[in-house]
């Protein structure tokens, strides 16, 4: 595994394991399964239902609570609301604190959202606060009154939507750039690209891998989901192998600067990206 370093020093596994739209019933088998694979980060949200069992796979797994990063994301707007939610998120986990905890969504009260985060890090619920599909207008808004700088924007990434508008934006603020459906969700025919498949080839490795080296090898956190669990320890396996200079340029020329989910649409403005 290769680590960040947030802004607060707290060190993050570059890559970790995603759980949307994995069911209640199975989520603790797959998070699970990721635990046993090696994966270090694992990546919930109120608004994926399933809080509960991934706190339940991390405390039955046998690390120790040091040894694993969890996320988890607001759903709630405002002060009040987002103070409850994060002792509720909290109480259904099992755990005394996430690793990280970011505001979803830009919602109609953000600031508010942002300062019941910065009081939870203070009494050490949170070790880390951060954003997720923040533009930069957004982000600067957030930085404006807030004491603790966000430590990370979660923002849609993948070959086709790289981002390196936002990346340098968020770099420059000191804020870590984390990547969501860095496969795309494995559609729009991302992973039968011909560049990854060539480059792959040169290294034995799929076009998931060498997608997910790319990312990481440029400090993009990235949390691809799978519940295939050839496909979970596939996408772990990208640690022997770097792209070359000339490879990192190819890959780079694949950048569409095109959303897939088109999702939320005020990441898409050209003067806001
Ligand atoms: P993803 O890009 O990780 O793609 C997942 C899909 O790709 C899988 O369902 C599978 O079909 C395919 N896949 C995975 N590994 C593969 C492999 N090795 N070979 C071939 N196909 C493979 O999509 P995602 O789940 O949308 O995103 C990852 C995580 O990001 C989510 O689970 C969630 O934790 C997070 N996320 C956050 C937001 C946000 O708003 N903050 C939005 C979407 C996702």
């Amino acid at each position: 595994m290769e680590y960040v370093e947030l802004n607060n020093g707290v060190v993050m596994p570059v890559l970790g394991y995603g759980t949307y739209l994995t069911p209640r019933r199975v989520t603790q088998r797959h998070v699970a399964d990721a635990l046993d694979a090696g994966y270090r980060l694992i990546d919930t949200a109120q608004n994926y239902g399933n809080e509960r069992e991934v706190g339940a796979a991390v405390r039955a797994s046998g690390l120790g609570r040091e040894e694993v990063f969890v996320t988890s994301k607001t759903q709630t707007s405002g002060y009040r609301s987002t103070r409850a939610g994060i002792e509720d998120s909290l109480a259904a986990a099992g755990l005394d604190y996430f690793d990280l905890m970011i505001i979803h969504w830009p919602n109609a009260d953000s600031r508010g959202t942002y300062r019941a985060l910065e009081e939870a890090y203070r009494t050490g619920q949170l070790r880390a606060i951060g954003l997720s599909n923040f533009n930069r207008k957004q982000v600067l808004e957030i930085i404006d009154t807030a004491d603790v700088v966000p430590a990370v924007d979660q923002i849609e990434t993948h070959l086709y939507w790289q981002q390196w508008g936002m990346h340098d934006f968020l770099t420059s603020h000191g804020i870590v750039h984390e990547s969501w459906s860095p496969l795309g969700e494995g559609q729009s025919g991302m992973l039968r690209d011909p560049v990854l498949v060539r480059i792959g080839r040169t290294h034995g490795k799929s076009p998931a891998q060498v997608l997910l080296r790319f990312l990481t090898q440029n400090r993009i956190v990235s949390i691809p989901k799978s519940l295939n669990p050839e496909h979970i320890r596939e996408n772990l396996n990208i640690f022997d192998f770097r792209l070359s200079d000339e490879e990192l340029g190819a890959i780079r020329a694949q950048d569409a600067k095109r959303s897939q989910s088109g999702w939320p649409a005020a990441m898409s403005t050209e003067e806001h990206y």
